[in-house]
């Protein structure tokens, strides 16, 4: 069981009362901590097939809760997550057709970026309800929904999230998983993928290093375009690093960069369009020639833009 009530974890330090007894208390916290763990061989599926045990009662139980939530009631069965290892199938809809599970629960229960991000071995997390998931520093923002929260979950590497049992995700957060979030910054057919996401051999330090961007080379003066509609957070001017910079603010605690500018068109607070011109590419910064440095960050996390950007 993953379920932990906030007020559980909080209520025992309280409790402890006068000083002498204190160190009691908190070993009651920490014996509280470690007895909400599940226990390593339990709530694991082993497999996908229908035929298993711990999917048949997995689909059962997502039934069982789906109908009550949608009568307004709360779950029938209580919320536990099961943890599935992705295997050689990496196919994000057949895992989710075959748990009858759905996007919206299966996406912000482990913060999927796109279908394509699954990896072989990875830990997927798999309630035995619907609903939304919001990791606990987010949840006080943009949740959209009323405070219906069910209560604190935690899921067994630690991350709490708010569970909104049978609220869908927004469509215009959905449209991000579907890589329909963001558009080219470069007009289609401008600009040459000269380095993806990822390692790569450092051009300039002649080492290892991690890109955390997509690189697009384009001659100087190559119109570049907000890729989504947002508000300017910085229109600066570096000597190093991304040279002249644009960051764009999106909803859902996305931003888009564009390094190494000639020039930019924009001011600090400014709102944009999508396909709105904000700049030109240059080679300014920490830069071997003209091309646009493009990054996508999520809650200040590096994504692969190759996913989130549509053509
Ligand atoms: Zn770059």
């Amino acid at each position: 069981m993953l379920m932990v009530m906030r007020t559980r974890i909080t209520s025992q330090p309280v409790a402890a009362g006068r000083s002498c007894i204190r160190p009691l208390g908190w070993l009651l916290l920490l014996f509280a901590a470690f007895h909400s763990l599940p226990a390593a061989d339990k709530d694991i599926l082993s497999g996908l097939s229908p035929g298993l045990p711990e999917v048949r009662q997995l689909r059962q139980e997502i039934a069982a809760n789906l109908k009550s939530t949608a009568r307004g009631n709360g779950l029938a069965v209580p919320l536990r997550i099961w943890r599935y290892t992705v295997g050689a199938e990496r196919n994000f809809f057949v895992i989710m057709a075959r748990l009858s599970q759905d996007a919206d629960t299966l996406v912000s229960l482990n913060q999927l970026q796109n279908p394509n991000a699954l990896v072989k071995g990875q830990t997927l997390y798999v309630p035995n309800a619907r609903g939304l998931f919001r990791p606990l520093i987010e949840s006080t923002v943009q949740l959209g929904q009323k405070s219906n929260a069910l209560g604190v979950v935690r899921r067994t590497d630690g991350i709490h999230f708010h569970f909104l049992p049978g609220i869908r995700m927004p469509l215009a957060e959905m449209r991000y998983f579907r890589g329909e979030g963001f558009q080219r910054p470069l007009q289609s057919g401008a600009g040459r993928i000269s380095s993806s996401f990822g390692y790569r051999q450092d051009p300039l330090q002649h080492q290892r290093t991690f890109h955390g961007g997509l690189d697009l080379a384009a001659p100087t003066g190559t119109a570049v375009y907000a890729t989504r509609a947002g508000t300017v957070v910085r229109a600066e001017a570096n000597r190093h690093g991304y040279g002249n910079l644009i960051v764009l603010k999106h909803e859902y605690g996305y931003t888009s960069w564009y390094g190494h500018l000639q020039s930019w068109q924009v001011r600090i607070g400014q709102k944009v369009q999508a396909g709105q011109l904000i700049g030109r590419v240059g080679s300014t910064g920490k830069s071997t020639g003209p091309h646009l440095h493009f990054e996508i960050r999520k809650a200040g996390v590096r994504q692969n833009p190759a996913g989130l950007v549509h053509q």
